[in-house]
């Protein structure tokens, strides 16, 4: 029985087939005399592994963690046995859920899911528009200005608090600037912003492997990069009146 089911994976590694020709091959077997609807498959971001599937007048329409997306064809295949198995009211086979239960329970795995309960959680920042100020526009005018219009755009949020100590940081974990809140004012101009994220996004630019403790690196090409910045020291006086 576990052979048999290893090989039907096997098969459609081989085969690649997408996501929604895995779940109609899966219906077909489930239930062979009925045509398999048309199927959707999208891969949305939950905050955990739950993955949902409906059946209506439009087709069969699953919704699946997105740290599944690029999963195996296997694991997507064990998925579409267990979501349709319960869409028909049947019992999946053992081993289709043991695949599931073992994949997601890889050390990667959990890591993953852990980081997106935190990040989509309830204790997300807001996201990049503020009151004033729109995280998303300026990264994209940085990013034009002196990226080359290159660097992949991370997360970009504003924090909760109106933090003085702190006015940015990049999260590798989460691929995350997150500004002080506290810059999100009429009473702070643009450049203050423009500074902040220009440098949180050098720590994008060049990452330091912080083993652990959580400090500000900048090293002699930070340094050099940030330098870049035409009215450097203007901004950093604005901050320090901020900052009082
Ligand atoms: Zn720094």
């Amino acid at each position: 029985m576990l052979l048999d089911n290893d090989e039907v994976g096997l098969q459609s590694a081989i085969f690649f087939e997408t996501p929604e020709e895995i779940f109609a091959r899966v219906f077909s077997e489930l239930k062979p005399r009925t045509p398999p609807p048309p199927v959707r498959v999208e891969f949305r971001k939950f905050a955990n592994a739950n993955s949902i599937i409906q059946w209506d007048e439009a087709g069969l329409r699953v919704r699946i963690t997105d740290v599944l997306d690029g999963a195996p064809a296997q694991i997507l295949e064990a998925l579409a046995h267990i979501l349709l198995s319960k869409l028909l009211r049947r019992t999946p086979p053992r081993s289709y859920a043991e695949r599931y239960r073992r994949y997601l329970n890889r050390k990667e795995m959990r890591r993953s899911l852990e980081l997106v309960k935190q990040a989509r959680g309830r204790k997300f920042v807001s996201g990049p528009q503020g009151a004033v100020y729109n995280l998303e526009e300026i990264f994209e005018e940085l990013n034009f200005r002196y990226f080359h219009g290159l660097m992949a755009r991370p997360l970009l949020g504003w924090s909760r608090q109106r933090s003085q100590v702190m006015l940015g940081h990049y999260d590798p974990s989460h691929n995350a600037i997150i500004l002080s809140r506290l810059l999100d004012s009429t009473g702070v101009v643009r450049l203050g912003v423009e500074y902040v994220l220009f440098h949180e996004m050098l720590h994008l630019r060049f990452p330091v492997d912080h083993r652990g403790a959580r400090r500000c690196v900048h090293t002699p090409d930070f340094k050099q990069a940030e330098r870049e910045f035409p009215q450097l020291k203007e901004a950093k006086e604005l901050l320090k009146k901020i900052c009082g």
